[in-house]
């Protein structure tokens, strides 16, 4: 019988939630076992409900959303968007610039797909959300991975940008807030980063999907706003700040100058009606949810879950000997380091399977958000604390007599 591979475009994407540390813990869970998911920004498991408003706003736009929307999306959904734009000073977008999209995931592969030539090059942040270093590779493109520096707070390194800026980029992906670093760019930082965009001609894409979950009073600043004579493309959803991941609802928009991407804007408009429309249930949603924005609020203000656990899991972290960490000032990640001498680590990926097959926790190794020192992984700190103090505590003990050998490596 003829057998079947996969298609040669997927040889060189990598992707976080696959590999031999998930596939261990896929046999574990099929062989009865419990493990407890530090690895995945999904709230829902750990009993963040929506908030009630939305849940009742999608019951009863149920009956009323049997048919494809136009493919960008209900102008319902697009004027809400809109209105959410104006407020962050996103310049010169209007309806027809938004589109709606099942969770910012689809989006981010659409707006990929509809730029790349093969062999063009993206700067991707490094450590990154790695669908983007996934989706630039399957649209032909080459991930360039510009580094954060831990030492500046995660920061992008703005001299490591320009260094690998080529004649083949076409653009930069600022991922801010950051997942998995948890940081929040201040505007001097953006700024800059619009400056290099400028100065070579560059597309920018923002990934800003966290923009909602900022603590500690600090304000999340769009990078489109900075840039009114450049195009960024921007994305944003409801599965982080209406806890909603589930439903699959994101949004993309075209800010800022357009008359040099027409013929991009054209890819996009294809490849958009391709997929006919994203979930229409989900758009319908969109007006509440950016209506209701307290019970977001609430989760990231002192006394709330996702502040709380933030507080605890920071401190808990840096008390570990052989551990440290960059607090996190947005989201729900930490991306501690470890000392890879005190451990003798070689590799990172081994470092998490063999803490998931003693401690029965999932957590994701740096190398899978394209970090290539084996001193990285990244925890979601969604569990209440109770759980975290659990998963915290069997980190302590692993932690006490573990080391690698140089054979150690998967
Ligand atoms: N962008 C970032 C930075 C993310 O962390 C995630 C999900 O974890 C996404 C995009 C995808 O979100 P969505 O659920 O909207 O597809």
């Amino acid at each position: 019988m003829r057998t079947f591979e996969k298609s040669s475009k997927l040889d060189n994407v990598c992707y976080d939630i696959r590999g031999p540390v998930m596939d261990e813990a896929n046999r574990m869970i099929a062989a009865g076992e419990t493990i407890v998911k530090l690895n995945i920004g999904n709230p829902a498991p750990f009993g963040f409900r929506a908030p009630e408003a939305i849940l009742q706003a999608m019951r009863g736009n149920l009956t009323d959303a049997e048919g494809y929307s136009d493919s960008k999306g209900l102008t319902a959904a697009r004027r809400a968007i809109l209105t959410y734009c104006n407020q962050k000073n996103m310049p010169n977008v209007t309806e027809n610039d938004i589109y709606t999209g099942n969770g910012v995931s689809e989006l981010i592969t659409l707006s990929m797909q509809g730029l790349l030539n093969n062999g063009d090059e993206v700067l991707v942040p490094a450590p990154d959300y790695p669908l983007w270093t996934a989706s630039v590779t399957l649209a032909g493109g080459v991930a360039v991975h510009y580094i954060c520096d831990e030492k500046a707070g995660w920061y992008p390194d703005l001299e490591d940008m320009r260094k690998k800026i080529t004649a083949r980029t076409k653009a930069i992906v600022v991922i801010n807030p950051n997942n998995p670093t948890g940081a929040l760019y201040p505007v001097e930082i953006l700024e800059k980063i619009v400056e290099l965009a400028r100065e070579y001609d560059l597309i920018l894409f923002a990934d800003e999907i966290y923009d909602r979950l900022v603590m500690d009073g600090k304000k999340h600043i769009a990078l489109a706003s900075l840039a009114p004579d450049l195009l960024t493309v921007s994305f944003n959803g409801l599965s982080k700040s209406h806890l909603i991941a589930g439903y699959r609802c994101g949004w993309m928009c075209l800010c800022g100058e357009k008359s040099h991407v027409k013929g991009y804007i054209e890819g996009i408009n294809l490849l958009s009606s391709m997929r006919l429309c994203s979930n229409v249930p989900a758009q319908a949603l969109i007006p509440a949810a950016l209506q209701h924005l307290d019970d977001t609020e609430q989760l990231i203000s002192p006394g709330g879950r996702i502040y709380e656990q933030r507080e605890y899991i920071y401190q808990a972290i840096c008390e570990i000997p052989g551990l440290s960490a960059v607090k996190p000032q947005a989201a729900f990640y930490i991306f501690p380091k470890i000392d890879k001498e005190r451990f003798q680590i070689v590799d990172d990926e081994k470092f998490a399977l063999d803490f998931l097959r003693e401690k029965k926790i999932l957590f994701t190794h740096g190398g899978g958000f394209h970090w290539t020192e084996p001193d990285h992984f990244r925890i979601v700190y969604l569990p209440c604390i109770e759980e975290l103090e659990k998963a915290v505590l069997s980190l302590k003990d692993f932690l006490a007599d573990y080391r690698q050998e140089q054979s150690d490596r998967i």
